[in-house]
């Protein structure tokens, strides 16, 4: 044992494989802040009686409710949902982590779409699973792709309904149809991360489907639309059984005292969850006619049904060159080649005068690029 002293703790080879999460960046390389539209965050900010309930919350020195109880029972009022059938976790990147952890392990896959949200690949390889990519149909979900790459060792769908960083969404009958035709034994996670910004006319679907199934889990979070991306709050619904596995695995007392109190206090105020949703629909539709407008010059928006809209760049403007115009003139967009997309750039829709900007800076780019 003796040439043991010289040995270094050795990491699993699967985490040595993982690639670090990215995050959307807020300042310049020169330190300067920028108008962040790079996380996907609510420029309306959250709402006020959220703020309010975050800066009472309970005495610092008391460990929270380690179960997340009043909150649980109020997500279980607003969506008609049995509490016990609801697991909260800090954001809802916990979530999937662990959703991935409890049902898959070395040797297993964990599928989902080519340009899928980037925590997937993390939360399969977390786990020691192979992350397996299934072709995509014009940036967005081809089921029949999904389902013929689905093999013996398939343990999980992840599937984000709208879609991170594309925004594209897959319809309620096409959802259904995913679900109906997946083994039971495939456990499908439908992240719900943007579904606040959905029509509730063109609801997906998802939330029937884990009330009704064995298999599905549906996933969301409070830092989009509610705008508490600060306060790390997500939370699953599904079959009490699988509820029980993500609570064997969540940290044990995963959400502090301000993020249960200040998430309560924003789900009181539907209202500025619809504010938010139509001033989103209002700025993006604008910002996509706009960027339509750009088509000569090779400019794409791609539809999405999200708080964001990724522009693919096919003409002489290069999306590298777009991003580091906009953030010259102020803005933090993300640019994604580390996901495949060296020509897209995903920009969140802020305000309607920001965008208005955004739009008017790619124009003086895409007029004078060389
Ligand atoms: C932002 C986002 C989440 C949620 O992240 P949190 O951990 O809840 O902040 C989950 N899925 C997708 C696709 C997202 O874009």
């Amino acid at each position: 044992m003796a040439d043991r002293a010289a040995l270094s703790p050795q990491p699993k080879p699967w985490i040595a494989a993982i690639d670090a999460y990215v995050p959307g960046k807020s300042a310049g390389a020169d330190g300067r802040p920028l108008i962040k539209l790079s996380a996907n965050e609510n420029p309306l900010g959250c709402s006020p009686v959220a703020a309010a309930a975050r800066a009472t919350a309970g005495p610092p020195a008391l460990y929270p409710d380690p179960d997340s109880t009043a909150l649980r029972e109020a997500l279980g009022r607003l969506h008609g949902i049995d509490p016990a059938r609801i697991v909260c976790g800090t954001g809802s990147g916990e979530l999937l982590t662990v959703a991935a952890s409890g049902f898959a392990g070395p040797g297993d896959e964990v599928l989902y779409v080519r340009y899928g949200f980037s925590l997937y690949d993390i939360a399969a390889r977390r786990c020691g699973a192979n992350p397996i990519i299934a072709a995509d149909h014009d940036y967005g979900t081809d089921v029949a792709a999904l389902l013929a790459a689905v093999s013996a060792r398939t343990r999980l769908v992840f599937l984000a309904n709208p879609n991170n960083p594309t925004g594209s969404y897959l319809a309620r009958g096409a959802l259904a149809g995913l679900h109906a035709a997946l083994p039971s034994d495939v456990l499908l996670v439908v992240d719900q991360a943007y579904a606040e910004f959905v029509a509730p006319e063109d609801d997906d679907g998802a939330l029937d489907l884990a009330a009704r199934h064995g298999n599905v889990l549906v996933m969301r979070t409070f830092s989009k639309a509610y705008g508490l991306a600060a306060e790390r709050v997500g939370w699953a619904t599904g079959a009490p059984a699988l509820i029980d596995i993500l609570n064997r695995l969540r940290g044990p007392f995963n959400l502090s005292a301000s993020a249960q109190a200040t998430a309560l206090a924003a789900l009181g105020d539907q209202p500025f969850v619809e504010a938010s949703r139509r001033a989103n629909l209002a700025a993006r539709k604008d910002f996509a006619a706009a960027i339509a407008a750009l088509g000569n010059h090779g400019l794409r928006a791609l539809p999405s049904e999200a708080n964001f809209i990724l522009v693919l760049f096919e003409g002489r403007l290069t999306a590298g060159e777009a991003w580091r115009g906009l953030a010259e003139a102020g803005f933090i967009t993300r640019w994604l080649p580390g996901q495949g997309l060296p020509h897209g750039l995903r920009i969140t829709i802020g305000t309607p005068e920001q965008m208005h900007e955004v739009a008017a800076v790619l124009q003086r780019l895409a007029e004078t690029a060389p």
